[in-house]
């Protein structure tokens, strides 16, 4: 177990600067023209992948780091420079890691290689949960996978919406109901390999922020998947069904809502991104403020500006200090007593879209137009309180493991 600390490493610090110049010179200066085209940035993927930020080695290095500091800082660069972008890059890490966690060895070696392609032919992937009627109520969701015994396939049904990378993707991870009467503890994983058919991108989601970013419907109609693109294999799941049964007839445990109660582990990673947008929000608000002159002086010069942005840092810091702590609990399996792993993501969201505004006040007119960061900011930072489970659902999640009650 390593200990908490609040300082990088030497290797660590070479990272992280390494990733700021890539964040510096190479996606910030695309951030504008993809946020206008509404498009996935295929080339600065790529780009990525060539300098080894693209793949599966770099995202496993910094998620198996001790000290549980890697992913909060690799996700604070990138999303420094910018959030759709950043999400372009790190959205198949996000569909790994449900390979990783869940999947047999050799599902981990087939399938993670393909969600990335190669640097001359770069892939990527996605991870469909949410569905139109089951966002937050994860256990409400309908999409089924029926077994079919003879065959040895998996058949699914049913439309996922929200998917980052729906459509578009090499190999989308699918979640659906294996057994309607065990609520989310009914739930299963499988691949859906690349060009199987029955699996079609339904509409593409027009948004306000990380346009780069693309998010669409992904519809599974008939699509059939061999038994071996079951993440973890049928014999762990029919274990872990036959448990659950067991606990459902007992009437011990209440069979609760997944996104209510998992995620823990995850959230301080979103809670990261989104003190990289602040952060970088708050830079172009310091010196803009330091050069921009009213009434024969800096705005700076006003204890109406500077509060603020002595506030805005102030909060930036706070809500790294809160992922960091729920990063190191994370990979030291340390439990999750006060949900600690929501309250950093809680915390860091709303700084984020506060932080932007306040960003967009200081530099007045200009904060409010394209010609400055700001504004594409902060259309970025309102993602950070809704996907991931919502401000309202962090909340709850805090609240019921405090008090132990069934808050609603
Ligand atoms: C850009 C984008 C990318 C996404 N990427 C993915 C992805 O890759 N894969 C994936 O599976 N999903 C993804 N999502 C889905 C995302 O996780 C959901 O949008 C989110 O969980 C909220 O669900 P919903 O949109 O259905 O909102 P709803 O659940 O309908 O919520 C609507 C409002 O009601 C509030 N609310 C709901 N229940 C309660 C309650 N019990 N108490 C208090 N308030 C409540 C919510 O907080 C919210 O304010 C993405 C979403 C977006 C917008």
């Amino acid at each position: 177990m390593a200990e908490f600390t609040m300082e990088l490493n030497d290797e660590q610090k070479e990272v992280r600067d390494w990733l700021h110049g890539f964040a510096a010179d190479v996606i910030r200066p695309a951030a504008a023209e993809w946020d206008e085209r509404e498009e996935t940035p295929w080339p600065v993927i790529q780009e990525a992948a060539k300098v080894g930020i693209y793949s599966l080695d770099f995202y496993a290095q910094q998620y198996f780091d001790p000290t549980g500091l890697g992913i909060p800082m690799a996700m604070e660069e990138l999303f420094w420079g910018d959030a759709g972008i950043a999400l372009s890059i790190v959205g198949t890490g996000l569909a790994a890691v449900g390979v990783l966690a869940n999947g047999t060895e050799e599902q981990i070696g087939t399938w993670i290689p393909q969600m990335y392609g190669d640097v001359n032919d770069v892939k990527v992937a996605a991870f469909c949960s949410s569905e139109p009627d089951a966002g937050s109520d994860v256990a409400s969701m309908r999409t089924r996978a029926v077994y079919d015994e003879a065959k040895d396939e998996w058949v699914l049904n049913g439309t996922k919406t929200w998917a980052t990378n729906g459509g578009i993707a090499n190999v989308h991870v699918v979640v659906a109901v294996v057994d309607p009467e065990l609520g989310s503890k009914g739930h299963a994983s499988f691949i859906v390999p690349p060009n199987t058919p029955g699996l079609s991108q339904g509409q593409k989601f027009q948004k306000h922020g990380i346009r780069a970013s693309h998010t669409a419907e992904v519809v599974l109609d008939d699509v059939r998947v061999p038994g071996s693109c079951l993440l973890g294999g049928k014999e762990k799941l029919d274990e872990r069904l036959a448990r659950a049964r067991e606990r459902a007839k007992a009437g011990g445990e209440r069979v609760k809502n997944a996104a209510m109660a998992t995620f823990e582990a995850s959230r301080p990673a979103v809670g990261a991104m989104a003190v990289g947008t602040a952060r970088a929000a708050y830079e172009v608000a310091l010196d803009y403020a330091k050069t921009r002159e009213q009434f024969g002086r800096p705005i700076i010069d006003n204890q109406g500006v500077a509060f603020q942005l002595a506030d805005m840092r102030t909060q930036i810091d706070a809500a790294r200090l809160l992922v960091w702590r729920a990063s190191w609990m994370a990979v030291n399996g340390k439990p999750f007593t006060a949900a600690e792993g929501s309250m950093s993501k809680l915390f860091a969201s709303e700084t984020a879209k506060k932080v932007t505004g306040q960003a967009i006040q200081i530099l007045g007119g200009n904060g409010y137009t394209r010609e400055y960061p700001v504004e594409r900011m902060h259309r970025d930072a309102a993602i950070y309180t809704i996907f991931e489970g919502t401000s309202e659902i962090q909340r709850l999640v805090i609240a019921r493991t405090l008090s132990g009650m069934p808050i609603r």
